[in-house]
């Protein structure tokens, strides 16, 4: 018997040395060790030994049992600690590399010039509104001045939803609006996109306005030069030179667009201002009576101006941008210079 207690614990230990997972080891253990294995098999034996020898041989077992308990627990150990070299050897982490920058967006050339032409604007008083993009007929024309047959609505290849419904073609609407819901005093801008059946290197189908207004008792032409003056100054610096050409557009009487010395070239005449020294950047004029009278305000008792700008144009002419389309190809190579 002490020779097979003997020979069990050579291949318990030949067993455990091959064991090379702690799932493995769980296995040695109950074939040697467990309530059904083999140690338990031969002491079944005990029995018939005679009573010298049952306590040497008992003796015996319990030293066997525990050096196999220690084997077991040392080499759960250093399977353990194999396991941790190997994992620090795989995953290694080299400190020294450069870290990974996050990603973060920037405001779109578009949103930076809105923003910065609002807060002129805010500063000088106005405030802000803003109006539905699917607009009725009735705001984005006849309100207007422009009655259906009007030929004035040929300059702007409408987008039509219905024969009453369209996308509105400028931010001019929203004054209709504001002027409907306000009594005078009003004194407002109204940033927006607005659409046109229009596709080339200067115009997209769907671009972006700041429509601005004033109407009180006794507003004249010179308001309406002094305050754009005072915006074009700060936009695109004082001294910028400035002037006022008769134009016509039918919601104001007199109209004039605006022009500002080239910023490109300085008024010397470059390929950006056609040799002229001139950009045009905005339409103005004075209010038309029939306007008011559209949105029940007494035309001898309030005048006012509007004026409206196209600002993918300013944005082209602020940061020297030659392709309009590149402000809607959503090209982050584009888009990263401005952040
Ligand atoms: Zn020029």
């Amino acid at each position: 018997m002490k020779d097979r207690l003997e020979s069990m614990q050579r291949s318990a230990h030949a067993a455990l040395a091959q064991a090379d997972s702690e799932a493995a080891l769980q296995e040695v253990r109950i074939r040697f060790l467990g309530r059904k294995g083999e140690m338990t098999a031969i002491m079944k034996e005990m029995g018939a030994l005679s009573p010298e020898e049952r306590p040497l041989v008992g003796a015996l077992a319990n030293r066997i049992k525990d050096d196999l308990e220690s084997a077991l627990e040392e080499r759960l150990a250093s399977l353990r600690e194999e396991e941790i070299s190997r994992r620090l050897t795989l995953e290694r982490i080299d400190v020294t590399l450069p870290g990974r920058r996050p990603f973060s967006g920037s405001k779109h050339p578009i949103t930076l010039v809105t923003e910065e032409i609002s807060e002129i604007f805010a500063s000088l008083g106005f405030g802000i509104q803003e109006g539905p993009e699917v607009e009725k007929d009735l705001y984005n024309f006849e309100a207007l001045n422009m009655p259906k047959d009007h030929p004035a609505r040929d300059m702007q290849d409408t987008f039509y939803i219905s024969d009453e419904v369209v996308l509105r073609t400028h931010t001019s609407p929203v004054q209709i609006r504001t002027m409907l819901q306000h009594a005078p005093p009003v004194r407002v801008i109204a940033p927006g996109t607005v659409y046109r059946r229009d596709s080339d290197i200067t115009h997209s189908p769907m671009f972006h306005q700041i429509e601005g207004f004033l109407v009180d008792r006794k507003v004249t032409f010179g308001d309406l030069k002094g305050i754009l003056t005072a915006f074009i100054n700060q936009y695109f610096g004082r001294g910028t030179g400035v002037r006022f050409r008769p134009s016509f557009f039918p919601f104001t009487e007199p109209s004039a667009e605006v022009d500002i010395q080239c910023v490109i070239c300085g008024g010397k005449g470059c390929r950006v201002c056609k040799n002229s020294g001139w950009l045009e950047i905005l339409g103005s004029g004075m209010i038309d009576p029939e306007v008011f009278k559209a949105v029940n305000y007494d035309p001898a008792v309030y005048s006012g101006f509007a004026f409206g700008m196209g600002l993918e144009r300013i944005a082209m002419l602020r940061y020297g941008v030659s392709d309009l389309r590149l402000f809607f190809e959503n090209d982050l190579r584009f888009l990263k210079q401005f952040s």
